[in-house]
């Protein structure tokens, strides 16, 4: 490229960031977002899909495989800005649309090896529930490597270095209700006191120790139960309790364990108790070869100083939910350093552009390596023949 073509290129991928700034749409209401990114791929030659009953989008380019995935998040959040209740994009998906149509950019402008690059604009990322739709949708059914990205705050990773991979932990929210019927104070022996099945649930979930080698933490974090009069023993009571594990494995023991505590109390009490969970996250599935892969784009792209090691965080990403789903996808998130701060989910995020152009440039460098080493691959298996 000139540095004429450069620059244009540079205010191209601004006008965009700003545009996706300045328009944030809360989960599965990402009307505009969907429709601004459409408009604009149809100058290009891409194949763009849009979902006639939900947000987001899909563009492809090339043909044949391997088929390379590339996702952006979409959705902002609702919180509190100056007194007044709106959508931001605090967590920094307007940047990860921003770098994912400045890689589809470089893409088209570059004579690619055989392979298909299909990038793909996630709706309700925060929602949790974003990427189970498009899995649903069978828009990773065929996909072979699977790139993410997400900006990291600065007390994860120095401004200008970038982590080839995010463990995200596995998260998840149970809510409950206990149903008996209230009793008069004076004869507690005609029933259930719901506030003392929740004393024994908080000792029995404190109880429960798993392998201290993963992190993993359970913890009740609501408990509704009586009223106004102090003469009535409650027989009701709603609840939540919030559980996180590391790995994917510790999150499907404590929930067995969870299960347990729940199957005790009622033969304890003789009492129903009700629950669901109507949330988690699964926890990072990173596949070593993508890692590989990544951490080689990284390296020839900033240099090997600037290559940070994976970061591990309790934080959470339904992007993993795209390998738990279809395990043979090879897939790692790029972290990228960026100064972002106070933190992520905080309605005054900022964080340094350049990150954008270093995403870029690290994805299309991602995206180069993959499919060059496939076809490396092609070339050995025909010599073997
Ligand atoms: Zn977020
Ligand atoms: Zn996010």
């Amino acid at each position: 490229m000139t540095t004429l073509e450069e620059q244009s290129f540079q205010k191209e991928i601004l006008s965009l960031f700003n545009y996706f700034h300045n328009h944030p749409e809360v989960s599965w209401k990402e009307y505009e977002t969907t429709q601004y990114i459409r408009t604009f791929l149809q100058q290009f030659p891409c194949r763009v899909t849009t979902f006639p009953d939900h947000t987001g989008l899909i563009a492809e380019i090339g043909s044949g495989s391997p088929v390379i995935g590339i996702r952006a998040d979409i959705d902002a959040l609702w919180q509190e800005v100056d007194g007044v209740y709106q959508p931001v994009h605090s967590c920094g998906h307007d940047a990860h649309m921003t770098i994912v149509l400045g890689t589809l950019l470089r893409l088209l402008n570059k004579t690619v090896h055989q392979g298909t690059i299909r990038f793909i604009f996630q709706p309700a990322e925060e929602k949790g529930n974003g990427a189970l739709k498009l899995i649903e949708k069978k828009v990773a059914d065929d996909l072979d490597y699977l790139f993410g990205v997400h900006l990291r705050p600065y007390q994860e990773l120095e401004n200008g270095k970038a982590s080839p991979a995010i463990y995200h932990g596995a998260s998840g929210c149970i809510t409950g209700s206990i149903h008996g019927d209230d009793m008069h104070g004076a004869r507690p022996h005609l029933g259930v006191n719901a506030i003392e099945v929740g004393a024994s649930l908080v000792q029995m979930l404190k109880q429960i120790v798993l392998n201290p080698m993963t992190p993993y933490s359970v913890k009740l974090t609501s408990f509704h139960a009586g009223g106004e009069s102090f003469n009535v023993i409650p027989g009701s009571a709603t609840f939540s309790i919030d559980l996180r594990a590391q790995t994917n494995e510790a999150m499907e023991e404590l929930q067995l364990r969870i299960d347990q505590v729940f199957r005790t109390l009622r033969t304890l009490y003789n009492v129903e108790i009700k629950t669901e969970m109507p949330a988690n996250l699964v926890a990072a599935e990173v596949n070593d070869e993508a890692q590989a892969l990544l951490s080689k784009a990284i390296e020839e792209v900033l240099g090997y100083d600037r290559l940070a090691e994976p970061i591990v965080t309790t934080g959470g990403d339904d992007f993993h939910y795209y390998t738990v789903k279809n395990p043979s996808i090879k897939a790692t998130m790029l972290g990228l350093g960026c100064d972002l701060a106070p933190g992520l989910h905080h309605p005054q995020m900022s964080f340094n552009k350049d990150a954008i152009f270093t995403g870029i440039d690290v994805l299309v460098k991602a995206v180069d390596i993959t499919l060059s080493r496939s076809v490396g691959k092609e070339r050995e298996l025909s010599i073997a023949k």
